[in-house]
């Protein structure tokens, strides 16, 4: 199979076409030690040839929970040997993987679904194999974050990918309130998120709180039977996922901050903050700005925090 590059360039620049299937990656002209290979994220017709030539000619396969791995190698007929290769695991195991490739030993690192490290395990991993010079490389493929933000109808660059949101409330509007007070400052990207099903009717609660009536999206089920992105202002999608409420797997995009369309924000956290500081103490400063724009506390607290450590630096 043709490499796109070769589809692209005029035919006196290109390289002879070699089929992919039955070629293991290289990188700078010698055999990858490890390659990162993407799988389906739900449509088993989204792999790859090259993700099947490599699964096939690895000589271990690298995989966050084998009964998954397993059920993609029957579905593709292909049999691999497999190693368990998860977060609880990836410290301990990587010094013997790099030992491993520096006897020859070719890795595949696969994850449950979609893109390796992307809120997935191998970032350790393809740290410590660049560092001692091994030959890395990644196949691309599927990955929700990117298929989420394509079809979600807002400004698809600049785009911040930020996985999943902290689980607990308090953790999540504070996280919410550093990006906004980055937006603040000037950042203006659609921002992604993944989540589960269960906190996305809270998730989507906190982020209206803090950023406001903004331009979102939810894409569910992608590449799947049930595919469904719901589009609109975060207060639609919240009254439509309390009338719906979403199941299966969940990606949520969130439009950039747009001045002109949003006007300027009716307080700008910061420069509030900053303005109290100057005439009271953390703590007042804190009591102050919270009740004034019904943020918690905890969040209004942490933001002071940084500012004044700010100050002082
Ligand atoms: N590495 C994967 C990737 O590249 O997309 C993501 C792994 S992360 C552990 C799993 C999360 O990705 C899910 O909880 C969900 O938020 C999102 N996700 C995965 N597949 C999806 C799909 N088909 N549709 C929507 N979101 C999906």
């Amino acid at each position: 199979m043709p490499e796109l590059d070769a589809l692209q360039n005029p035919p006196s620049e290109q390289e002879p076409v070699q089929p992919a299937l039955g070629v293991w990656p290289s990188v700078n002209g010698s055999p990858a030690q490890l390659v990162l290979v993407s799988t389906p994220i739900g449509n088993l017709g989204d792999v790859t040839s090259r993700a099947i030539s490599a699964l096939r000619l690895a000589d271990i396969v690298l995989c966050e929970d084998s009964r998954v791995t397993q059920r993609l190698l029957f579905a593709l007929g292909l049999k691999a040997r497999l190693e368990s290769f998860h977060d609880h695991n990836e410290e301990s195991r990587t010094p013997r993987l790099l030992e491993a490739m520096r006897r020859g030993q070719k890795y595949a690192l696969v994850s449950d679904a979609g893109t390796p490290l992307m809120s997935d395990p191998g970032f350790r991993l393809v740290r410590a194999a660049v560092a001692e010079g091994f030959g890395v490389t990644a196949l691309p493929g599927p990955n929700a974050a990117v298929t989420a933000l394509t079809l979600s109808g807002l400004p698809p660059h600049p785009y911040l990918f930020l996985g999943f949101p902290p689980p607990r409330g308090g953790a999540r509007r504070t996280a919410f309130a550093a990006l906004r007070a980055a937006e603040a400052a000037g950042l203006s990207a659609s921002m992604i998120w993944y989540e589960s099903p269960h906190r996305v009717a809270e998730m989507l609660a906190d982020l209206q709180t803090v950023f406001g009536d903004r331009p979102a999206a939810l894409a569910r089920e992608l590449t799947k039977h049930f595919e469904q992105v719901r589009r609109g202002p975060l207060s639609a999608l919240i009254a439509g996922v309390e009338a719906d409420p979403p199941r299966g797997e969940i990606c949520v995009v969130l439009g950039p901050h747009d001045p002109e369309a949003e006007g300027q924000p009716a307080f700008d956290l910061d420069a509030r903050l900053r303005d109290e500081l100057t005439r009271t103490r953390l703590k007042e400063a804190v009591a102050q700005v919270a009740a004034e724009t019904g943020l918690p506390r905890r969040q209004v607290y942490a933001r002071a925090l940084a500012l004044s450590g700010e100050t002082e630096a």
